[in-house]
C-alpha cells in the first residue's frame, strides 16, 4: 500500500477536501502511474452531485488520466518506468466474456469496474485521477503516442473515446452528413474526429458564440438552436446526429433533422429521462441509439488516430484550488473546452 494526495468529495455536492488515499500494493500485472494531468468530465460533476443516484462517498473523481509509469509488476511486459501512459473510464473487467474478448470491456457481463465511484471485484471503492498516483492492471493502461502532449491526451481518455467509438461504429466517413449537438468537452473533440474521418460536420450549439472555434475545429456549418429557423432550415438533412448534451432536449425537434434511416446517437447522459413521439421515428424509419465510452483496443486506436490527424482538445490547465470554479463554468456551458487539473498542485 502507498498513500497519495487526492481531492476528495466527502458527500454529494460538498466542496473537495485535500486528503490522502491509499493505493494497493503493486501486483504482478499492475502498473504504478505518477499522474500528471487529469481532465474534468461533466460526468464527474453528475457523480459528485449524485445526479445519477448511487454515488459512493467519499469520492475522488477523474477518469481522464495521463501520466508516467513509475513502476511495474513482475509480469508486466508492455510497459516500463518512464513510459507516457493513460487510463480512462475503466480499471477492470472479467477478461473472459464475449465482450471482453472482443475488446469491448465496457459491456463486460460480470460488470466493468469504473475508475472511480465504483467497486473493484474485491468490494473496495475505486478512486480516480484527481490524485497523484494510481495502480492499475496493465490491461487498462494505454500508451500515449509521441505526437500528443500529456495534458492534451488526458481529455481524450474519456471525451475522445466516447465520441470516436460511435463515429466509427456508425461508419462516419467521406460524405457523411453529421451534426454534433453541444460543443463542450465531448462535442469539440467529436467535431475534430469526425472532420478528420471525412464527414461534413454541422455544430448545433445553443448560440453562435463559439462559431469561429467550431469552424476552426473542422465544422463546415454552425447553427444556433436558440434560433427557431435552424429547425426548419435543417429539416431532414443529416445522416447522423451525435448528442453530447448533459441536459434534456426536445428529442422530436432533433429527430426531424434526420434523413430517412438517420440515427440520433446519445452520448450525453442527463439525469432525467427524455421523451419522444413515435411518429418522429416512424415517418422516416429513424433510430435513437446510445453509446458508452469504449474498450481498450479502441482507446489505443483513438489516441493513435488523434496523434496522426492532429486532433487535440483545447484545454485550460488549472490548479487544484480552481476545480470548484471549473465545475461552475462547465455547468454554465462556459468551458473552452476542457479543464485539465495539474495534479502536482494537489498537495500545495
Ligand atoms: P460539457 O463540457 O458540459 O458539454 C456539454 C455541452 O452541451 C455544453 O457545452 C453545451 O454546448 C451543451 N448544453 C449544456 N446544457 C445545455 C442545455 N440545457 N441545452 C442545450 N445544450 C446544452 O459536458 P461533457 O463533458 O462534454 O459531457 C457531456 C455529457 O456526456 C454529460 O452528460 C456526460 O455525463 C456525458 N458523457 C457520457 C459518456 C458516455 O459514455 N456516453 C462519456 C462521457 C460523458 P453549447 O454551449 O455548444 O450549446
Ligand atoms: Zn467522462
Amino acid at each position: 500500500m502507498s498513500s497519495t494526495p487526492a481531492l476528495s468529495a466527502p458527500s454529494a455536492g460538498a466542496p473537495f477536501d485535500t486528503t490522502t488515499i491509499e493505493r494497493r500494493a503493486l501486483g504482478e500485472h499492475d502498473v504504478l502511474i505518477d499522474i500528471k494531468f487529469c481532465g474534468i468530465c461533466h460526468s464527474d460533476i453528475h457523480q459528485v452531485k449524485d445526479e445519477w443516484g448511487g454515488s459512493i462517498f467519499p469520492m475522488v473523481p477523474g477518469h481522464e488520466i495521463a501520466g508516467v509509469v513509475a513502476d511495474v509488476g513482475g509480469a508486466v511486459g508492455k510497459f516500463s518506468a518512464g513510459d507516457r501512459v493513460g487510463v480512462g473510464c475503466l480499471v477492470d473487467s472479467c477478461g473472459e466474456c464475449e465482450y471482453c474478448l472482443a475488446g469491448e470491456e465496457q459491456f463486460c457481463t460480470k460488470r466493468a469496474v469504473p475508475t472511480y465511484n465504483g467497486r473493484g471485484y474485491d468490494g473496495e471503492p475505486t478512486f480516480g485521477g484527481y490524485s497523484q498516483q494510481i495502480v492499475v492492471s496493465d490491461r487498462f493502461v494505454v500508451n500515449i503516442p509521441d505526437g500528443l502532449e500529456l495534458q492534451d491526451a488526458a481529455p481524450l481518455l474519456c471525451a475522445g473515446i466516447t465520441t470516436y467509438v460511435p463515429l466509427k461504429h456508425w461508419h462516419v466517413g467521406e460524405g457523411t452528413k453529421l451534426a454534433v449537438i453541444g460543443m463542450g468537452g465531448l462535442g469539440h473533440v467529436a467535431v475534430q474526429i469526425a472532420a478528420a474521418m471525412g464527414a461534413e460536420v454541422t455544430v448545433l450549439s445553443q448560440t453562435l458564440s463559439k462559431k469561429d472555434d467550431g469552424l476552426r475545429f473542422g465544422a463546415k456549418h454552425y447553427h444556433a438552436t436558440s434560433d427557431r429557423k435552424t429547425f426548419s432550415e435543417l429539416a431532414s438533412s443529416f445522416d447522423l446526429i451525435l448528442n453530447t448534451v448533459s441536459a434534456n432536449l426536445n428529442v422530436d425537434a432533433y429527430l426531424r433533422l434526420l434523413r430517412v434511416d438517420g440515427t440520433l446517437i446519445n452520448v450525453g447522459a442527463p439525469s432525467e429521462p427524455d421523451s419522444f413521439n413515435a411518429f418522429s421515428l416512424i415517418g422516416a424509419r429513424r433510430s435513437i441509439a446510445g453509446s458508452a465510452i469504449g474498450g481498450l483496443p479502441d482507446t489505443q486506436s483513438m489516441l493513435d488516430f488523434c496523434a496522426q490527424h492532429g486532433v487535440a482538445p483545447q484545454i485550460e490547465l488549472i490548479g487544484a484550488h480552481e476545480v470548484a470554479d471549473a465545475y461552475d463554468r462547465v455547468e454554465r456551458s462556459a468551458v473552452r473546452y476542457r479543464f485539465v487539473i495539474d495534479v502536482a498542485t494537489i498537495s500545495r
